[in-house]
């Protein structure tokens, strides 16, 4: 498939099609999937996914290692896919294409195979506003080590770097500008070209990250200009744990190893120094990931046709489809956008206000959209626009204009009908009283009868209006669980039969209604009971553990971590 039609570009991915009937044949047997998270990772098309099934079944050897046909296949296969990494960005060499495990990695490798050697006390590294961790925190780490400092580019009201302030943030002292191409929450493309040149002026290298570029853009680094530009596969329907470090050939020369290992030596005595491998395979200490870097080489066969087409439809379709997006949910009047104007590529943040991001989210996802809310890894984009988070919808170009009806549908039918606050007097009054003596048996009888997960969201929002607000006075920084996304506070009190009582509150429904259910397991128990508690196994039975797995994105790890942590050591 070589020219974009926006169906036959669709059937390509097998996860995507195969939930189509819902939406295309009303086929109310089938459950919907609206996958609107491709700025988190992107589907993958069948022919990625064959050549890294094909690889396992008929050539899997190590790569560089062995004088033996199999393993010469393989790293035919391997190298190929190196060059055609090259192709893609327009790189002079191959040897300037180093593998990594994916964006973050390559930034690492920078920071601490070029910063750390290179950076002195006072010299000054610039990284935007917007920045995703993984283009902060590699800096922050080596601003510690070597005492440089970070200085951070405004933005402007529509979320572009601010080029006007660029003469007074990068000047002679900086030796580091890292920044996005593209914003993972804002979708803007940056005047990176004006922001490399100008790092190029006062000496100073340039970084720019390209995670969400890739799928999106032709990048050429020789016309860019740039030191680095770093990618992930997976953002750009391949496979996951592959990533890119592209460098000038004479910087890479120069840098040390980051990693020591197999692959990236020369020569290794007990006598001598270590000598170490000519690039790229300096950086590439260890097995790589073999099969992800060929089924990533067939992954970008399959985008180049689209991304150099001189007709542009694939980015002309995209386009289409965050017009459409853009444009309908402006039209609902609680949608806040973050920034102002229609972003660059299909990724649109939003809150929606009188809603909790969460419980907006969790909401979706009962009518099977996958939207993303959160800080998005950039809590320091969130405090400069004074947020707590915000909702993403991150688009693809096998996306549909149905899908995004069906979305806007979905939206107004929670927002409007009010289906969060959907619960009747009585339905509520049955769960107060079943929960009158507020058993862990009681919980699991109600989640006994729930068959999906809408009935179980409906469970757990039922639950929440049951949990009583905590005083205002009592949501105090004393009381904030650290590592939750929405807020969420816990008090406890400690009786003198020596048992726990916790009471708790957040400003999201659906963390309400959870903190209802982990309350239950905790309150009047002494603190060994606690701790033994298996709070998984709890989860699992009640059939939450697969939509709600104590991770960092509901906080439920940050508040049964709270809960262990306050009561430790107290027995
Ligand atoms: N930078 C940006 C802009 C991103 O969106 C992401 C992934 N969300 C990363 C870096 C990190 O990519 P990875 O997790 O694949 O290393």
């Amino acid at each position: 498939m070589n020219i974009f039609e926006p169906q036959l570009f669709r059937r390509q991915f097998p996860l995507i099609v195969s939930h189509d009937k819902f939406l295309t044949e009303s086929d109310r047997t089938i459950s919907p999937l609206i996958y609107f998270d491709n700025a988190a990772t992107t589907q993958k098309p069948k022919q990625v996914i064959d050549v890294q099934q094909h690889y396992y079944n008929n050539f899997n050897a190590n790569v560089h290692r062995a004088s033996h046909q199999l393993s010469s296949k393989a790293t035919f296969a391997f190298e190929k896919a190196r060059s055609l990494v090259q192709e893609f960005i327009g790189a002079k060499s191959v040897k300037e294409i180093i593998w990594t495990k994916g964006a973050t990695e390559s930034i690492n490798i920078v920071a601490q195979s070029l910063g750390r050697n290179t950076l002195k006390p006072e010299d000054e590294i610039v990284l935007c506003a917007s920045e995703h961790h993984a283009n902060i925190v590699p800096w922050q780490i080596v601003a510690e080590q070597t005492g440089a400092v970070i200085k951070v580019l405004p933005l402007t009201s529509h979320g572009y770097i601010d080029i006007d302030e660029i003469d007074k943030i990068i000047t002679d002292k900086t030796k580091f500008v890292a920044c996005a191409h593209i914003s993972n929450v804002l979708g803007r493309i940056n005047p990176i070209k004006q922001l490399i040149a100008k790092a190029k002026s006062v000496g100073a290298i340039s970084l720019i990250d390209g995670a969400q570029a890739v799928a999106h853009l032709s990048i050429d680094v020789q016309l860019l200009a740039c030191d680095f530009y770093v990618f992930s596969a997976h953002k750009m329907y391949g496979p996951t744990g592959v990533g890119v470090l592209y460098g000038k050939k004479e910087l890479l020369e120069n840098m040390q190893p980051y990693q020591g290992g197999g692959e990236m030596i020369k020569k290794v005595s007990f006598n001598q120094a270590t000598t170490f491998n000519s690039l790229p395979f300096k950086f590439e200490a260890g097995t790589p990931n073999i099969a992800g870097i060929i089924a990533f080489a067939e992954c970008i066969d399959f985008l180049i046709p689209f991304l150099t087409d001189v007709k542009n439809s694939y980015s002309l379709y995209e386009q289409k489809l965050i017009n459409y997006c853009y444009q309908a949910l402006d039209k609902i009047e609680q949608v806040k956008f973050i920034v102002g104007g229609t972003p660059d590529v299909g990724v649109i943040a939003f809150t929606i206000t009188g809603h909790h991001n969460h419980d907006i989210a969790m909401s979706l996802d009962t009518f099977g959209i996958a939207i993303r809310s959160g800080h998005h890894c950039a809590m320091p984009l969130m405090a400069y626009l004074n947020l707590t988070g915000c909702l993403r919808v991150s688009l693809a170009a096998y996306n549909s204009l149905e899908e995004i009806d069906y979305f806007i549908a979905s939206l107004k039918n929670i927002l409007l009908e009010g289906a969060l606050e959907q619960i009747s007097k009585h339905e509520e009054e049955e769960v107060l009283s079943s929960l009158a003596t507020n058993e862990i048996e009681n919980i699991i009888t109600l989640f006994s009868n729930t068959k999906s997960w809408d009935s179980r969201h409906r469970e757990i929002m039922l639950l929440g209006k049951t949990l009583p607000r905590l005083h205002k006075a009592l949501r105090s920084d004393t009381t904030l669980i650290s590592g939750c996304e929405s807020l969420a506070w816990l008090k406890l009190e400690y009786s003198e039969q020596g048992l726990y009582m916790f009471t708790a509150d957040s400003d999201a429904k659906i963390i309400r209604g959870l903190l209802v259910i982990v309350l239950a397991a905790y309150n009047k128990k002494t603190a060994i009971q606690i701790h033994e508690f298996n709070i998984n196994a709890y989860f699992s039975h009640l059939g939450l553990m697969q939509h709600l797995s104590p991770s960092r994105g509901n906080g439920l790890l940050a508040i049964v971590d709270k809960i262990k942590l306050l009561t430790k050591n107290s027995d």
